[in-house]
């Protein structure tokens, strides 16, 4: 999800506002973009249920790093991307299901020789009845 906060940013960068005074512009400007940025497309993937207007609500956030002339394409970056992001987050799988919508099950194959159908965990895709597998292979891992 990272390459949308970060192509946010690499399009509206150049258009911070320069500081009034020294005419430069501020990393410390630059810096809130982008944690900004990186905090709503975090949101529209773990939240996006609840995120009404995600476009608007980010573009209310570093508006104001913005001169007045650049508003208007600075929201429309904005609008595109987190368009984009919602498009891909809407396509990920849930938790615990694959692409296709089906609950994830274990790896294993139970002694009787049928698949382990209990939830597996997400870091390696086996029930806690089978981490011992998933240990085996790491050392077949390391071993090859
Ligand atoms: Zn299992």
């Amino acid at each position: 999800m990272y390459q949308f906060s970060r192509a946010i940013y690499r399009e509206l960068a150049p258009m911070v506002a320069r500081s009034p005074v020294h005419g430069e512009v501020r990393p410390r400007d630059q810096a809130h973009v982008l944690r900004c940025c990186e905090a709503a497309v975090e949101r529209l993937v773990t939240d996006r249920h609840y995120f009404a207007r995600p476009a608007r609500s980010l573009f209310n956030d570093i508006r104001s790093y913005f001169p007045m002339g650049s508003q208007i394409q600075v929201f429309r970056v904005v609008s595109h991307y987190l368009d984009l992001a919602q498009e891909f987050a809407a396509r990920q799988p849930r938790a615990g299901y694959d692409a296709n919508g089906d609950p994830l099950v274990c790896r294993a194959t139970t002694r009787k020789g049928t698949p382990c159908q209990r939830t597996p965990l997400p870091h390696n895709g086996y029930c806690p009845s089978h981490q011992h597998l998933a240990a085996t292979e790491d050392t077949e891992a390391i071993a090859a």
